[in-house]
């Protein structure tokens, strides 16, 4: 029997057209030409929903909470969900999704790199490739999955890694999950840790930071004067900031602004390596926590979602330094 999958959509470039003279625009025809794709009929039995109609860069930490509850709800009815979004923060919301769900079924983000009106289209391929996954009984449990180019990966680990390649989401750190060859769902791993923080609350008073030579501590202090709850501080390498940073820091650190510490670079893990002025052993010895092997944006999303939960600087400070 055919599975039945739902395919939500929320816009991206996936759904756009060039329109001149506007340049490349959201599309509303879209939601109705997936209803008509005969390859999709093929495969599964498909039904469409609109979430919206925008540019991933529209898209927030409150809007993707409110597509975490629609999954959630919808989900009952089908055997899987497709969810269709722009690229550019796609990352980002496929991993608050993979955070709070409650589903094991497979939810599967895919998109386009390039609009309907280009050369050598992406979207529609990647469409299928979506489908064909969503309805894979292999693909149940294995958290949030994103498709596109004919890969599987994980949305704890995958990012846009070229502003236009349609190779461009990729798994730097830990690679890739599977593929689909060509029409076959094949995986080659599981992720061994699969994280899960069950809300579908958010405080989105949370600031990112990413540090460059010779900083000072300016974002900090503004950071401090809007109450911000958390900062993220994308360090060099291992976990290293610059020391002129470092009298923000104690300001912060004073008023229980927790202070996460990941790396700048593509992949590896922050660790407390060096003693100086500003190096990650010297920092954690301060107070602040050391994130592992979460880039920036994925680690700002996971405090929001850490602070919805618990509400105070301790708890989520407990959670992130015992993983619970
Ligand atoms: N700017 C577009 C968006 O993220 C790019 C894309 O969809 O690929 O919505």
């Amino acid at each position: 029997m055919k599975k039945k999958i739902l395919i939500i959509t929320t816009g991206g470039t996936i759904a756009m057209k060039h329109n001149s003279p506007f340049g490349v625009i959201p599309n509303d025809e879209f939601a109705l030409q997936l209803k008509r794709f005969p390859k999709l009929d093929e495969i599964a039995k498909i039904d469409v929903y609109e979430f919206s109609n925008i540019p991933s860069p529209f898209m927030t930490p409150n809007k993707m909470v409110e597509l975490s509850k629609t999954v959630d709800k919808k989900i009952k009815n089908f055997d899987g969900i497709v969810i269709t979004h722009g690229t550019d923060t796609l990352e980002e919301t496929a991993y608050l999704l993979n955070l709070t769900l409650k589903t094991t079924k497979p939810v599967v983000f895919t998109a386009a790199m390039r609009s309907g009106s280009e050369l050598g289209l992406d979207g529609p391929r990647n469409i299928v490739g979506a489908v064909r996954v969503a309805g894979a009984q292999r693909s149940k449990g294995r958290g949030v999955l994103v498709v596109m180019n004919d890969e599987i990966d994980s949305a704890q680990d995958v990012v846009k890694t070229d502003s236009g390649k349609t190779d461009s989401f990729m798994s730097p750190s830990l690679g890739l999950l599977g593929i689909i060859d060509p029409d076959r769902v094949i995986y080659y791993r599981k992720s061994e840790i699969l994280e899960k923080i069950y809300t579908k609350k958010i405080d989105t008073n949370i600031e990112l930071i990413k540090c460059a030579s010779g900083m000072d501590g300016k974002f900090i202090d503004t950071a401090i004067a809007k109450s911000t709850k958390a900062i993220v501080l994308e360090a060099f390498g291992r976990g290293n900031i610059p020391k002129t940073m470092l009298p923000a820091i104690d300001r912060a650190l004073k008023k229980n602004i927790v202070i996460v510490i990941v790396s700048r670079t593509q992949t590896g893990r922050v660790i407390p390596e060096y003693g100086y002025e500003g190096g990650g052993l010297f920092l954690q010895k301060k107070g602040i926590i050391l994130g592992g092997n979460l880039d920036g944006s994925k680690m700002r999303i996971k405090l929001m979602v850490l602070f919805g939960k618990y509400g105070n600087a301790n708890d989520v400070k407990k959670h992130l330094i015992e993983g619970k």
